[in-house]
């Protein structure tokens, strides 16, 4: 087993990848930017390095970096988290050929799975279903593309190869717009991905967006762990998840996790990934992608399924076989997942800056809350502004929505603005509780994010006062259904 493993990422994840790692007896190294010297994942590692520069391009994002220090701390192994450097296959050989284990599956598996067409094509010689399209050509004349929309039909969308975060997908209504949207989305691809071929896809209306986590060892045991529901989106970003999905029953449940596997196994999957499908209204399921990576809203699995997810991924990346079979692998109860962000709803969601004054996250029974920061943080322009994500498991998902309103209610950050009040008037929303999701919810919902008045001064000493009471309150009678004082104090400033 590693002794000692360096943590190549910041915030939340870096925070939890350490939990488990020092659980299990393993020295961490963490890495960091100038400004998160201060940081929770600086904090809780064992040795802490730091990486010159403000920027992700200066810091997080340098291999050459990171490697050096890995191989001078005396790391066997390095775990990427998500974003930055854990999809990037020349990142994952770099390490191999420094004799670092990368905690994750092969170099050759991301570069795969990170083209859109070659991942398509691997799905459907695996007979995974794919959504009906054509995987382009970048010589082909406008009339042979035109000829390829007609046969697919409209709506449909043109989708850059090697595409990521919605970037290079242009949806298509009819004929007449092809030509410039298949033309802007590869100007698009080639400045965003040095790469412009696109491809041609179906535009399913209303779907849901549906996601298998699965498991691959090097014995060639590949699991799934069932499913998480990202149907709610704000511009392609998912910001509330949950287990299971109120779409699946158990066939098309066992349907969907057996082509999760099957695509697993078609690759040789190796380490934790996540299977992403689309599910249209009348229960066709299409691949989407395979992101190679531990996921941001695996949590919501950990819960379900009371399994430690990085701790599976650091005994599979040392050559031990998964901890869990098929057969072991059992869901119980609901879990939810919101992504809480340092921005404005009501300003068109600018990311929010500034100093955190006080941070009190949620107690309780059944709430977990991955934190990436502080009282005292600082949130820069940087970064990603998400600040953490909290968590609700409860025997049903009308239990688990009221539990997470619950814990809305009661998260104090004061300082910057929040997304807490949005996150609650979707979680609250008649359709949401209904369980009618789908990747255009927010779209067509329209949730008010304006922001209610400001609160007297009055109130928020109140509040504060209520908060470090030692007589517990009675929580069901004043914070369901009301509006917390907490979800207002966003743009106000102790100091
Ligand atoms: P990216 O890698 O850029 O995130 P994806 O292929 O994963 O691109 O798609 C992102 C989101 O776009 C999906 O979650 C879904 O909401 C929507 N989407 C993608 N393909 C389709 C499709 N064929 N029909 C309808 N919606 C789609």
């Amino acid at each position: 087993m590693f002794k000692k493993v360096l943590i190549a990422n910041r915030g939340e994840i870096a925070v939890r990848v350490a939990q488990t790692l020092r659980e299990m007896g393993i020295a961490v190294v963490a890495v960091y930017s100038a400004p998160d010297a201060a940081a929770p994942h600086v904090a809780i590692a064992d040795e802490a390095h730091p990486l010159p520069g403000e920027t992700a391009a200066e810091t997080y994002l340098r291999a050459d970096h990171i490697i050096e220090i890995a191989k001078e701390s005396g790391a066997d192994a390095i775990h990427p988290g998500y974003g930055f450097l854990s999809e990037n296959a020349e990142f994952a050989a770099a390490c191999g050929r420094n004799n670092i284990t990368f905690i994750g599956p092969t170099p050759e598996v991301i570069t795969a799975m990170g083209d859109k067409i070659t991942a398509k094509k691997t799905m459907d010689d695996a007979n995974v279903p794919t959504v009906p399209g054509w995987s382009g050509d970048p010589n082909a004349k406008i009339d042979v593309v035109q000829a390829e929309a007609d046969r697919i039909g409209y709506p449909l969308l043109c989708k850059a190869a090697a595409g990521g975060g919605g970037k290079g997908m242009r949806l298509v209504e009819n004929a007449k717009d092809l030509e410039a949207s298949w033309e802007a989305a590869a100007r698009e691809a080639g400045s965003a991905f040095g790469d412009a071929r696109v491809f041609l896809e179906k535009y399913i209306e209303k779907p849901r967006h549906v996601e298998f986590q699965i498991f691959g060892d090097s014995h060639g045991n590949v699991v799934h762990l069932f499913e998480r529901e990202c149907s709610i989106q704000r511009r392609y970003q998912k910001i509330i998840e949950e287990t299971p999905s109120p779409a699946l029953d158990e066939d098309l449940r066992n349907r969907m996790g057996e082509s999760a596997v099957a695509a697993g196994k078609a690759l040789g999957y190796t380490n934790a990934g996540t299977v992403e499908f689309i599910l249209a209204p009348d229960g066709q399921y299409y691949f989407l992608e395979v992101n190679t990576r531990l996921q941001v809203e695996h949590p919501v699995t950990e819960m379900t399924t009371h399994q430690d997810l990085v701790r599976a991924q650091v005994l599979v990346a040392a050559g031990e076989q998964l901890p869990f079979s098929q057969d072991d692998l059992k869901q119980t109860g609901h879990a939810i997942e919101c992504r809480i962000y340092a921005e404005d709803p009501a300003n068109n969601f600018v990311p929010a800056t500034g100093r955190i004054h006080m941070y009190q996250p949620p107690q309780g029974t059944n709430i977990r809350t991955d934190s990436g920061v502080a009282a005292g943080s600082e949130i820069t322009v940087y970064y990603d502004p998400m600040v953490a994500k909290l968590l609700a498991w409860a025997p049903t998902r009308e239990q688990a929505i009221a539990r997470m309103t619950y814990a809305l209610d009661n998260f104090v950050i004061l300082g910057p603005t929040t997304n807490i009040p949005y996150l609650r008037r979707i979680l609250n929303h008649p359709e949401f509780v209904a369980g009618n999701t789908h990747t255009h919810f927010l779209a067509d919902h329209a949730i008010d994010a304006a922001p209610t008045s400001p609160p007297p001064a009055a109130y928020i000493a109140a509040a504060v006062c209520k908060s470090t009471a030692s007589t517990p309150t009675s929580a069901a009678s004043h914070t369901i259904n009301t509006e917390s004082p907490w979800h207002t104090v966003g743009p106000w400033r102790v100091a």
